[in-house]
């Protein structure tokens, strides 16, 4: 039988992230859990928690530990991750690690995904985003099947927070914030790096054997 999968993915905003945990979930099997996309959906939504994380994510900041611990641990307890879950986007703060921990959640593997600052800034400006229903996309890297639009037929918007200065904001934050879990996860003989490559399928590639070398 194969190996129960919990795997972390590191690295800045745009470095790739979310495409590799959507191949990942596809392949194992198991959710990828984005807290980001959890917080858009309760802005887009309204709802309380989305009103109250909606300031922080258009400057770029993070949204505060409590608030993020709060939708893992909610959403970690669903039956689904019993089998293996990748987490995209959480943690990014030493205590927002330390917090799964105490959760006891035996994470099984942590893999940064590497991409220098400046090639990040040149990517963001061509991903795209569905607001009906979330799926990513990128002009060049991962285009639609539908052009402008999305294959679930809605219109593809353009993030707020991959606006160019809140890009600069959100890769600053990264490094002071969220880089020294890198450490973190070192010291737990659990990190991988994997360097993101120009090709997506090449930067998969890399992924896989990280995750199965
Ligand atoms: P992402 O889609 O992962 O790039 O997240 C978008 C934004 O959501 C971030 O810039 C933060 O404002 C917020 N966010 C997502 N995950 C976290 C987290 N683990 N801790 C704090 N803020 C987060």
């Amino acid at each position: 039988m194969a190996r129960i999968i919990k795997l972390i993915l590191l690295g800045a905003p745009g470095a790739g992230k979310g495409t590799q945990a959507e191949i990942i979930s596809e392949k194992y099997a198991i959710p990828a859990i984005s807290t980001g996309a959890i917080i858009r959906e309760a802005i887009q939504n309204g709802t309380e928690m989305g009103l109250s994380a909606k300031s922080y994510i258009e400057s770029g900041a993070l949204v505060p530990d409590e608030v993020v611990i709060g939708i893992i641990k909610d959403r970690l307890a669903q039956s689904d991750c019993e089998n293996g879950f990748i987490l995209d986007g959480f943690p990014r703060t030493v205590p927002q690690a330390a917090a799964l921990d105490k959760m006891g959640v035996e994470i099984t593997d942590v893999i940064s995904i590497e991409v220098p600052d400046e090639r990040i800034l040149k990517r963001m400006g061509g991903r795209r985003v569905c607001k009906k229903c979330g799926a990513t996309f990128h002009t060049e890297y991962k285009p639609s099947p539908n052009g402008d639009k999305c294959p679930c037929g809605a219109e593809l918007t353009i993030r707020s927070d991959d606006d160019p200065a809140v890009v600069a904001q959100r890769l600053e934050t990264y490094h002071e914030m969220t880089e020294p879990l890198k450490d973190f996860y070192a010291q737990k003989g659990l990190l991988k790096i994997v360097e993101g490559q120009e090709e997506l399928e090449d930067t998969t590639a890399l992924t896989q054997k990280a995750l199965e070398g």
